[in-house]
């Protein structure tokens, strides 16, 4: 008889961790899910559902209660440029996502379940390499000497280096992704800690007709955006792979962020005008670079943004309806 496969999904109720479910149980996987909160936008689709706060050493303990086959780490205190770069949430950022990388391993090391899937961040690389908005370099071997521009980059380094670890001492199946910037349906649309592909699909979703939408700095500062399809796809096969050293995991489709209002617009049928006001901005430039994923994985992304966008768009423009109707 051939056994089925568990997997443990860290972050099961977040963006990612809630498709990665889907994903797995699609694969025929028995998965556990945990979280502080079930997901907001759909049921899990886990098998078991713990709902606990990873930060204690004992809910990451019940949590392994079992040697799993894969456990995907995407637990973390964590939001878009309004939440992480204003130098408020520092204190909570750090604190928190460590603690949870430095409990889970742990329990994992404990209970056998070897391999582990760490969610990492182009928020990891040195910010004297992203000052112009046209030549971001962001090769994985360029993340030292290390200075990236937010604490949480800071926090992904040291758990990075806390992962590594734990292969060289232990001989774990440490895998390691630096995300750039993942967006698509089921991401968080308001409230704070939205990203940028959202928050300006809800702008102009909600702008009045020849209106304005908002848009933070000059809107000049580049970045790439990959959906979140790819990024699962990218993920599983990296998690899957012999591969110990940390990869990129994003699209090298650079686009500035006014170019990207623009894109929604036009997904949209809107003529808008943009807004620039003051707001926090991150780096000035930032895009994958995935030669050495590509070389060594022979993962690249499928979905254009244009059409991640139009996807996105369609879902966030179905929530506001739903939103505006309860409202009424
Ligand atoms: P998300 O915020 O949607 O999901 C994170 C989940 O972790 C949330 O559901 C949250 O409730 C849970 N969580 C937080 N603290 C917890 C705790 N103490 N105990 C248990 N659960 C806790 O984020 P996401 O977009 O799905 O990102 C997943 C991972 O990928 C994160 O580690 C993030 O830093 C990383 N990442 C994401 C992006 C991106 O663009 N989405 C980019 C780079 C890196």
């Amino acid at each position: 008889m051939i056994q089925q496969k568990c997997a443990l999904v860290c972050g099961a109720a977040g963006f990612i961790g809630s498709h990665m479910v889907k994903r797995l149980k699609k694969e025929g996987f028995w998965v556990r899910g945990v979280d502080l909160k079930h997901p907001e936008f759909s049921e899990s689709t886990a098998d078991d559902y713990l709902v606990g706060d990873l930060r204690d050493p004992d809910v990451c303990n019940r949590s392994l209660d079992r040697t799993f086959d894969e456990v995907y780490q995407f637990a973390a205190d964590m939001g878009g440029a309004g939440f992480v770069f204003t130098g408020e949430n520092d204190a909570a950022i750090m604190h928190n996502s460590a603690m949870i990388n430095l409990n889970m391993l742990e329990s994992c090391r404990k209970n056998n379940s070897n391999r582990i899937f760490f969610s990492s961040s182009a928020c990891v690389y040195p910010s004297y390499n992203q000052m112009d908005p046209d030549t971001p370099n962001c090769s994985e071997d360029s993340v030292y000497p290390a200075s990236p521009d937010s604490d949480y980059g800071w926090e992904k380094l040291f758990s990075e280096r806390l992962y590594l670890a734990y292969y060289r001492d232990y001989g774990m199946a440490v895998r390691i992704g630096r995300y750039h910037n993942i967006y698509g349906p089921e991401g968080t649309w308001d409230g704070g800690r939205e990203k940028v592909p959202a928050a300006l699909c809800r702008k102009v979703v909600r702008a009045s007709d020849g209106g304005e939408i908002e848009v933070w700095g000059d809107g000049k500062q580049t970045r790439s955006f990959l959906f979140i399809d790819d990024c699962i796809e990218g993920t599983i096969r990296l998690t899957r792979s012999q591969i110990a050293t940390p990869l990129n995991i994003g699209s090298e489709e650079m686009i500035s962020i006014n170019e990207l209002a623009g894109v929604v617009m036009e997904i949209a049928g809107r003529k808008l005008t943009l807004k620039h006001i003051p707001g926090p901005l991150g780096v000035r430039g930032r895009n994958s670079d995935n030669k050495l994923v590509k070389e060594m994985l022979g993962w690249e992304p499928l979905i254009s943004l244009k059409e991640g966008m139009g996807k996105t768009y369609v879902w966030i423009a179905e929530q506001i309806r739903k939103t505006d109707a309860l409202t009424k």
